[in-house]
Order: structure tokens, then C-alpha cells, then sequence
């Protein structure tokens, strides 16, 4: 990672010995990256303060998920990062992403490999993407700092609390045949994710959602 540029590494749950002995010899020069992860208990804690989060998978899933090749997400990545904290997500070496993880993430990125044979190790996957954002970096910034624009999109924090919040909304008017809304909110969370909502969009809406629970309120 960090011959690649990267230093800022979140890790969720990690094992009670992290760092460890075996990390830091794997790490081999880069020790400092691991002693300065930030350590959390939940992926919502994680990505919190990003925008925009690309998931690594290999696996076709059972959802359906706006799906990018490597460079298509890093030029995303790098539009974004200009204004506001990205984040690439990795699953754990055996499961990979689940499903409500990958809810979390606008899209999902899949490395090209041999038809048989989609499955990476999460090191390889990791060193592939390092590079990629590495050049993709370089290319876009041509060494300056970035100029490229977008608006400034809401962090996961405030996403997490708006969906949240339209849920509530969904239940309280008794949203016909989606109770709980489970696939409702993942068709939902899927169209708000292509919209990119900035923080000002999120609170427009979220005025609306309360403006439809008082009226519901009124009426029961
Ligand atoms: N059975 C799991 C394998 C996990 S591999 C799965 O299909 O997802 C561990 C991690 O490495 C994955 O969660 C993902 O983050 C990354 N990874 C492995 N192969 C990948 C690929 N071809 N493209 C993108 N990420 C990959």
C-alpha cells in the first residue's frame, strides 16, 4: 500500500493480537501504516465520514450491483477524492463482501481474471487496486494537486441516518406489502447511490420525510 501512495487504513474487527507479530513482518517496511490504522468495531464506523465507497468482490451475486472495472472505479475514486474522503472496501480472505455490506457501496469493482478462476487473494486484490489508484492518481493529477470538480456528496453517516429515516417513513405509512421493506430499501438505497446526493439534497429530502410523518401523524 504504501509504495503505492496509500497510508490511511481502516480496519473492522481485526483480531484481539492486531497489529501482531506476523503483520508487521508481512508489512515489511510499512510498519507504520498498520500501527496507524484506525481500528473500528463496525464497517458503519469505518466509512462514516466517506462519500463515496467502492466494495471489492469476485463473486457474481445474488444482488444486482452497478458493477465497474478497476479503472472505471478509480477515476470515480479520484473525482471524489478531491473534495471529501473516499474509501475501498475488502471482505475477509474466506466470505468476501455480504450482502449488506455491499448495500454500503455505490458500486461494486471486480478484477478481470480467468473465467475459473475469479477469486483473489485479498493481499493481490488489494495490490491490484493500490496500483491502479496509483496511476490513476498520477494520470489525473499529472503530479499537481486535483482539480477536477463534483459537488461535495453526503458521507455514509448522513446516508445511513436518511435511509434510516425513509424506512421509518415507509413503515409509518404503511408502505403496501413490505413489511419489513428489506428489498424495497435495497431497489432504494441502489437508485440514491447512482445519485450521488449532496449533504444539501440529503436535508431537502429528509424535510419532506418529516413534513410526510407529521401528515401521517395528523391522519392516524
Ligand atoms: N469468496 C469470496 C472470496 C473472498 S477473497 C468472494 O467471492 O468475494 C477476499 C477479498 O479479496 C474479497 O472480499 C475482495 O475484497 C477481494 N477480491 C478477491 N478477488 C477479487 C476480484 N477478482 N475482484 C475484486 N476483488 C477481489
Amino acid at each position: 500500500m504504501k509504495t503505492m501512495g496509500l497510508r490511511s487504513l481502516s480496519l473492522v474487527d481485526p483480531p484481539p493480537t492486531f497489529p501482531g507479530e506476523q503483520a508487521i513482518r508481512r508489512a515489511a517496511g510499512a510498519a507504520d501504516v498498520l500501527e496507524g490504522a484506525q481500528v473500528c468495531s463496525t464497517l458503519d464506523e469505518a466509512i462514516g465520514p466517506c462519500g463515496l465507497v467502492v466494495g471489492t468482490s469476485a463473486r457474481t451475486r445474488s444482488i444486482d450491483w452497478p458493477t465497474l472495472l478497476p479503472t472505471e472505479a478509480v477515476k470515480e475514486l479520484v473525482r471524489d477524492a478531491a473534495h471529501g474522503q473516499v474509501a475501498v472496501l475488502f471482505g475477509q480472505e474466506r466470505s468476501g463482501l455480504d450482502n449488506r455490506e455491499v448495500e454500503r457501496c455505490r458500486y461494486l469493482v471486480a478484477i478481470p481474471t480467468a473465467p475459473h478462476f475469479t477469486s483473489l487473494n485479498l493481499a493481490s486484490a488489494a495490490q491490484i487496486m493500490a496500483y491502479e489508484l496509483f496511476l490513476g492518481l498520477s494520470e489525473a493529477t499529472d503530479g499537481k494537486p486535483s482539480a477536477l470538480g463534483a459537488d461535495n456528496c453526503a458521507d455514509q453517516e448522513t446516508m445511513r441516518r436518511f435511509y434510516r429515516h425513509l424506512e421509518s417513513v415507509l413503515l409509518d405509512i404503511d408502505f403496501p406489502n413490505v413489511r419489513p421493506p428489506v428489498k424495497l430499501m435495497r431497489k432504494l438505497v441502489r437508485l440514491f447511490n447512482r445519485a450521488a446526493l449532496s449533504e444539501e439534497e440529503v436535508s431537502i429530502l429528509r424535510g419532506i420525510l418529516s413534513e410526510i410523518q407529521a401528515v401521517a401523524g395528523k391522519k392516524i
